[in-house]
């Protein structure tokens, strides 16, 4: 899965639209001290979903919308819209590409929208869910995250990989597989149990 593009409007510093074509590989942002690099950051678990206003660093949902600088009105909307690649097929959609969008108006109201259509945060949370990109996943990792990575037991570092790489749901299906066997060989038991009495 490929991040393609990134459009920033009215979030945060960035007053005006900006966008971020990033191309397959790793990609660096670099820039000043307070010029909105974990803005950026920010923005993209924004529209995937992030619900606390802490961890975009404000204390209220309102504080994601621009508020103004020496040179620039402050606005009424945030919006980011995230534009992924899909040739592979990760998400469940017949679309080559896939753009998850949100907005935040100062009034308190949300929109979010998959490939332009009006949907609920909802289906953005369950289209992002196993694909190690989810609001939970830790795709993102910030700078205190790497320190509690590193210092978590191996059973906790081995979780996070898991959940990065995407293969949690493989793992429930196998434990949800191994649940029914159990039970399946449980019957067994019981019916063998009877036959013997039987005989
Ligand atoms: P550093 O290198 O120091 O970590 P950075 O490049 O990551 O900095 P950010 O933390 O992304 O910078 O950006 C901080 C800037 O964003 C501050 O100048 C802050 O005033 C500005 N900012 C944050 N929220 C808003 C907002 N709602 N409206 C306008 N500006 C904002």
């Amino acid at each position: 899965m490929c991040l393609k593009r990134i459009d920033i409007q009215g979030f945060k510093s960035f007053g005006d639209r900006i966008k971020l074509e990033l191309h397959p590989g790793l990609s660096v942002i670099v820039g000043p001290n307070g010029s909105g690099k974990s803005n950026i950051s920010d923005a993209i678990s924004w529209c995937l979903g992030e619900q606390r206003a802490s961890l975009l660093r404000g204390s209220r949902m309102e504080d994601v919308i621009f508020v103004g600088s020496d040179k620039r009105k402050p606005v009424g909307m945030a919006e980011v819209t995230l534009t992924l690649d899909n040739g592979a097929k990760l998400f469940s959609l017949p679309y080559e590409e896939i753009s998850i969008t949100r907005r935040f108006y100062r009034s308190g109201e949300s929109e979010f929208l998959i490939n332009k259509v009006p949907c609920r945060l909802k289906d953005i949370q369950a289209l992002f869910m196993d694909t190690g990109l989810g609001r939970g996943a830790y795709s993102l990792i910030g700078q205190g995250k790497v320190d509690e990575i590193l210092s978590s037991r191996p059973e906790e570092r081995r979780t996070v990989i898991e959940e990065a790489a995407g293969i949690v749901k493989f793992r429930h299906r196998k434990e949800e597989s191994l649940r029914k066997l159990s039970a399946a060989q449980q019957d067994l038991n019981r019916i063998t149990d009877i036959v013997d009495e039987l005989a």
